[in-house]
């Protein structure tokens, strides 16, 4: 039962992500929940000024404003302050949750990948081998509470979020998740970020490392798709390599790839199912743990 609200399903639901039209942070709210008005309104743009540029090979390119990216009837420098509030108030609450698991000596995760990589089996696969290590989980995703019951049987502290239509976790989220949680002292926070390569990257949720996962039926060049996850993480789990034999994916391939966008990315290939590799990821959150307390 959560220690704060008496709530028993320790599920947390929150409704929209620091957002610009809604400026503080929503309060979560419970299964009991009541219905939220939301008088957000539909931007009909009546602009019809071309945002997109030409690239040489004939592709339409809305990333090359100082935005990066385009909004019907919103101006780039409109896009930029948007972004810039939102992640700048994200940003200081991930430092609060930065120094909150620092004092608590918990080495935090973000595990991100496109829906359907594994992250769930693998945390699974992992938490039965972790030994002496602590830990708990948070799990993002946008409807139910599949994962977190999934975690839990293992005999692991899980809490679910919920994120409605939002698409990432944000800092806000894992600060209320971490409170209802407890955090495992001395031990692993694992937070599976909602299945997305896009922008759950651009949102610091306070943890020491972000971890991409990407799977061997998904194809080589992500990294080149989705540079911005890439250039984010620190270490890449290859993960289903135990499909290797039945499918033609070049691993060295999607390691090139990754390296080409982040020289610097760690990379450990992993199975869940035939456990193949899964020492080595053991080793890597063993010392990534120790070096985490050496830094106290
Ligand atoms: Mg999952
Ligand atoms: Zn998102």
């Amino acid at each position: 039962m959560c220690k704060i609200c008496g709530c028993e399903n320790g599920q947390l639901r929150i409704e929209g992500a620091l957002s610009p039209a809604h400026p503080h942070a929503h309060d979560h709210v419970h299964q009991h929940d009541h219905d939220h008005d939301h008088d957000h309104q539909h931007a009909h743009a009546h602009s019809h000024a071309h945002d997109h540029q030409h690239s040489g090979d004939g592709a339409l390119h809305f990333g090359n404003g100082a935005a990066g990216a385009s909004v019907p009837g919103q101006s780039q420098a409109r896009l930029v302050r948007i972004e810039q509030d939102i992640l700048a108030r994200n940003d200081a609450i991930a430092a609060d949750n930065r120094r909150v698991f620092a004092a608590a000596g918990v080495l935090a995760l973000n595990l991100m990948s496109s829906p359907g990589a594994g992250k769930t089996s693998l945390l699974v696969a992992t938490l039965a081998l972790l030994g002496e290590m602590r830990a708990a989980v948070i799990e993002g995703d946008q409807e139910t509470s599949a994962d977190a019951e999934r975690i839990r049987a293992s005999g692991v502290p899980a809490i679910q979020v919920n994120t409605g239509k939002g698409c990432h976790l944000d800092a806000q989220m894992v600060a209320q998740a971490a409170l209802h949680l407890g955090l495992p002292e001395r031990g692993l926070l694992f937070i599976e970020n909602v299945g997305n390569l896009v922008c759950p990257a651009g949102f610091d949720l306070g943890e020491a490392h972000k971890v991409v996962i990407c799977s061997v039926t998904e194809g080589e060049d992500k990294p080149l798709k989705y540079p911005g996850m890439f250039a984010a993480a620190d270490l890449l789990l290859v993960s289903k390599i135990d499909l290797l034999p039945h499918l033609d994916f070049n691993v060295d391939q999607l390691i090139a790839n990754a390296r080409r966008i982040n020289p610097g990315i760690a990379v450990l290939r992993v199975s869940a199912r035939s456990g193949e590799g899964m020492q080595r990821w053991l080793g890597w959150l063993r010392s990534a743990l120790a070096l985490r307390q050496a830094a106290e």
